[in-house]
């Protein structure tokens, strides 16, 4: 069901890239508004970003619309806060008090890191987060949704 809606998610985006673009042929170099370059007939072509390029497919124009856009998550921050909703706030080590979270760090970097990325591949297997870029970054569902929203009725009231 996940993968479902992932995979709504992901057409709508490339929907978004077609109707963001024009048909391009690089080799006249011009916009083929038609699908068909009516300077030297091919059908061969490229997609064009105003302001940005041109190049084959629509990828990387979800990439950049992507970037453009939305932030991404603070992995870091984000962890951090789960963690904290989790644990009491601070810990007893004899007669100190100490916080939960920069002791965990502080003790056991490693550990803490370890954590962070199961954490982080757990939203993601939930289907809260997604990659465009093989997890160098994340990106929240909920974003993109509500980007979608507004940048399809944007491009309805343009049309
Ligand atoms: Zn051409």
């Amino acid at each position: 069901m996940l993968m479902k809606e992932l995979d709504i998610i992901n057409e709508r985006l490339k929907q978004l890239a077609f109707t963001k673009t024009q048909p391009f042929c690089y080799g006249c170099y011009a916009e083929a508004p038609k699908g068909t370059c009516k300077t030297c007939g091919s059908d061969d072509l490229m997609r064009l970003l105003p302001g940005v390029g041109c190049e084959y497919g629509t990828d990387w124009v979800v990439t950049n619309l992507i970037e453009e856009n939305l932030t991404p998550v603070n992995s870091e921050e984000a962890f951090e806060e789960s963690i904290r909703q989790c644990y009491p706030e601070t810990v007893h080590v004899g007669w100190l008090e100490l916080d939960t979270v920069t002791t965990i760090k502080e003790m056991d970097p490693i550990s803490w890191d370890l954590a962070q990325s199961e954490w982080l591949s757990n939203e993601e297997a939930e289907g809260l987060i997604v990659t465009f870029d093989n997890g160098n970054s994340h990106y929240y569902l909920s974003d993109i949704e509500s980007y979608l929203n507004g940048a399809e009725s944007e491009s309805q009231v343009g049309a």
